[in-house]
């Protein structure tokens, strides 16, 4: 509990008079259980925000996929009262759906929704150049493969099953408080069936809420977050014959080239019955198309005869948002733009920041029993910098570095076959922890990428000239 040793130093406060702190309701339809009580406190010691009673803090997380749904969880599970509201229950978000070890272990996934465990996959150069990677995995150790419409489902039954309430409802604005401790106001329209396909409009107090909505996020535009440069990634999936698909059992592939991408990559994915085949780009976004029949070229013989069975398109952050927090709001995962440059991941990272997030609700709210203010909010985004920036600093260099021209991605496709790099990159991508490396090791690997971008760059040069 180091942030309630933290917050003694705001000394002794007095507390808001009761009045100053209506009850929360949901203004359309009451719940039983609506009437809130602040204790009078006089003067409260060590902590800045008022006792709650008769009811426990209320946190509405909007949006449920892997930030939404482990932010509700962790909530629940820590005595908030949780409201998750979602727009479609069934949502597939377009996704290749490869996540690391460590989520499996954290999240305690069960593996039955895992549909592939790859643990081969070949980084394909420019030049159709192959090598494989993932000989230095230990037998236990894999790459996930999920589909996002049972992952996602997942985790929200779970936090139903910790105690949220799940509402099906699209989030369509809030209003903010008029003092310091009074509550938002969320409105949504609620799909429960009976009204038609626009739903209800509802309208609900609560005290905070958790921005999970994804890229194009509602809650950032309200508390004015700011915009990012976004990717868009392009996804097909494809039902290939059984016997192409015994070739994609436990292996993935990555293509790199201008032909997939200027600026990123492309990938055939497997799932369960079929596999993905997508690609993405920040600076070329108009020819996304062309990128993604290029990548189904480069893959078409392992995809002979396969039939699309869904096409599918979606922004993809590239930053983190200029602001992820304003007041008792807090952005999670794509909604924040907590995707890694390179790699183009995003899941892990989202279901992580939703936990940290929720954390730091329970944390400061001390099990629900307390409101919450702007600092116990930012406690999660100090522990999430202090964690994760390391690793995205990294993953934008090595972008920078190797996917700006193709001789420098042909150099980097010929350093992935040692087997020191693939157990660097591995054990980062798996364990998410920047790997300590060996010195000598790393040395020589220095000298070799050093190497391999002076004959990549001789190489341009030499292709210049033709
Ligand atoms: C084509 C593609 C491939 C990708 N491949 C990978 C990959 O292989 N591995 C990986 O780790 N990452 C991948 N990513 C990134 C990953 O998909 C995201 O980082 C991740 O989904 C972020 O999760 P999230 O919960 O923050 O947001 P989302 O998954 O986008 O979930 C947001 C949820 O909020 C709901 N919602 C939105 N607006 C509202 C509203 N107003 N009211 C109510 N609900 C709302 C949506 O329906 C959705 O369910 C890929 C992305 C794309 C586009």
């Amino acid at each position: 509990m180091a942030s309630v040793a933290l917050k003694s130093f705001a000394g002794l406060r007095q507390s808001s008079p009761e009045n100053n702190h209506p009850p929360i309701t949901v203004l359309s339809k009451p719940p039983p259980s609506t009437q809130i009580h602040y204790r009078r406190l006089n003067v409260v010691a060590g902590k800045s925000c008022p006792k709650i009673t008769g009811r426990n803090l209320r946190v509405a997380v909007i949006g449920g996929g892997p930030a939404g749904g482990a932010a509700a969880e962790t909530l629940a599970k820590g005595g908030i009262e949780t409201i998750l509201i979602e727009r479609k229950l069934d949502n597939a978000k377009p996704c290749g759906g490869a996540i690391p070890l460590c989520m499996v272990g954290e999240f305690d996934l069960p593996l039955d929704i895992i549909d592939r465990r790859v643990t081969k996959m070949k980084m394909i150069s420019p030049s159709n150049v192959a090598v494989d990677i993932g000989q230095t995995l230990k037998p236990h150790e894999y790459i996930g493969m999920v589909r996002r419409e049972v992952l996602d489902a997942y985790l929200r039954d779970r936090a139903a099953g910790a105690g949220a309430t799940v509402i099906n409802g699209l989030f369509t604005k809030m209003d903010k408080p008029s003092d310091k401790y009074a509550p938002y106001i969320i409105h949504y329209n609620e799909y429960d069936g009976k009204v038609g396909s626009t739903g209800k409009k509802v309208s609900m107090e609560v005290d905070a809420i958790i921005g999970a909505d994804g890229a194009n996020s509602r809650v950032a535009k309200s508390i004015g977050a700011g915009d990012y440069e976004y990717a868009i990634a392009f996804q097909e999936r494809i039902k290939i014959p059984n016997d192409k698909m015994e070739y994609y059992e436990n292996l993935a592939e990555m293509y790199v080239g201008d032909d997939v991408s200027p600026d990123f990559y492309g990938w055939v994915f497997p799932k369960c019955d079929h596999v993905a085949v997508g690609t993405g780009t920040v600076t070329h976004k108009p020819d996304i198309k062309k990128f993604q029949l290029a990548t189904r070229l480069r893959a078409r013989d392992k995809i002979l005869g396969g039939k699309i069975i869904r096409v599918e398109a979606h922004p993809i952050p590239e930053h983190p948002r200029p602001r992820r927090l304003l007041e008792r709001v807090a952005l999670v995962g794509d909604a924040a733009g907590y995707v890694t440059k390179c790699s183009g991941e995003g899941i892990y990272f989202a279901a992580k920041s939703g936990r940290m997030c929720a954390e730091a609700i329970v944390e400061g709210s001390e099990n629900g029993t307390r409101m919450v203010d702007e600092s116990d909010l930012r406690n999660y985004l100090q522990k999430w910098d202090k964690t994760y920036w390391p690793t995205y600093k990294v993953l934008d260099i090595l972008q920078k570095v190797f996917y700006r021209s193709n001789p420098a991605r042909e150099a980097f496709v010929e350093m992935c076959a040692d087997e020191y790099v693939q157990k660097m990159t591995f054990d980062s991508y798996l364990y998410k922890k920047v790997a300590p490396g060996n010195p000598l090791e790393d040395l020589k690997l220095a000298v070799n990428t050093i190497g391999s971008l002076v004959r990549a760059n001789a190489l341009r040069k030499e292709m210049a000239k033709i």
